[in-house]
């Protein structure tokens, strides 16, 4: 499961060294800090024209954007073989001459695909921590708006009440019920046409991940499920989601769909989802992509 799209994140965070202001202001100046960009919530990217070739993300030298490194938002992500690696969130647009031949700012949800798995890591970190400072700009305890940004982004201090915020994760599980030999797929009105993927929901305050597969699982098909087995996380970062992975085991097949949650649901066995897969399913059923968690989940269950 190492290529999970958003997953590989190859950066040692350094999370000691985020709230020492002197290290910050030396090292955004440092030979060996790189710096990616963001702009209106999209990644430059250095786009490949060759398809047999990854598309990559456009790194600069502190020298070549030393104009947007007193931004707010400068976002230290890590480091890696010997480099600094940041964050800038662009306020102003960079000097066309720096990018305009090789690169462009790309939604990053159409270009994961055509990335590393470990460039689709670094960006997860850096659009999920942009997205939360850009996303939180009162308290929440006292309303105020004098929140400062601390450690590079990893943190908000209300100088009024004097609380700190730090980022938030929403958890998602996500899982495939199965009953022998067969596992179970559903469809929301919004999906596109025939498009089946795994049940989803928020998990709640208070609850243990295995609560809410089971209660999701009810909620959506009317089954009742129990061996709830973890597979894998995946971040998700739109803006700051993690998704969680797991099988279910259900106690039978009858289905009692509440209309209100998913349009429909269909039980396939491993042979439905080989014709799925080969585009060859006499419904014309289809499944998400490989950069879904729910792909990987269903993959991964044809393999058991
Ligand atoms: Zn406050």
């Amino acid at each position: 499961m190492k290529e999970i799209i958003f997953a590989n994140n190859p950066l040692d965070r350094m999370s000691s060294i985020r709230g020492d202001q002197e290290w910050q202001r030396q090292s955004k100046l440092a030979g060996n800090s790189i710096f990616l960009v963001f702009k209106a919530g999209k990644p430059l990217i250095k786009v490949s024209s060759d398809t047999s070739i990854k598309s990559q993300i456009r790194y600069f030298s502190s020298d070549q954007v030393k104009s947007h490194l007193d931004s707010q938002l400068v976002i230290f992500l890590g480091q890696y073989s010997d480099q600094n690696y940041f964050a800038i969130n662009l306020e102003n647009d960079l000097s066309p001459d720096l990018y305009k031949n090789d690169s462009k700012f790309i939604d990053l949800r159409s270009i994961a695909q055509n990335l590393s798995a470990e460039d689709t890591g670094i960006l997860a970190q850096a659009k999920s921590i942009i997205d939360w400072n850009l996303n939180h700009k009162y308290c929440s305890k006292c309303s105020s708006s004098k929140l400062e940004i601390k450690d590079t982004g990893y943190k908000k201090y209300c100088l009024e009440c004097k609380t700190e915020f730090f980022p938030r994760v929403d958890p998602v599980v996500i899982m495939l019920p199965t009953f022998e030999g067969k596992c179970l797929l559903g469809r929301q009105k919004i999906f596109p046409p025939r498009m089946y993927s795994a049940l989803a929901g928020f998990l709640e305050p208070g609850e243990t991940i295995e609560d809410a597969v089971i209660r999701e699982v009810k909620e959506e098909s009317g089954l009742d499920v129990t061996n709830v087995q973890y597979k894998f996380t995946q971040p998700w970062p739109f803006p700051y989601q993690l998704m969680i992975g797991c099988f279910a085991e259900a106690k039978s097949d009858i289905l009692n769909i509440d209309k209100d949650e998913i349009e429909d649901a269909i039980w396939l066995t491993k042979e439905d989802l080989n014709r799925i897969f080969v585009g060859k399913h006499p419904n014309r059923i289809w499944v998400p992509p490989a950069m879904a968690v729910a792909h990987q989940l269903i993959v991964s269950w044809m393999h058991t």
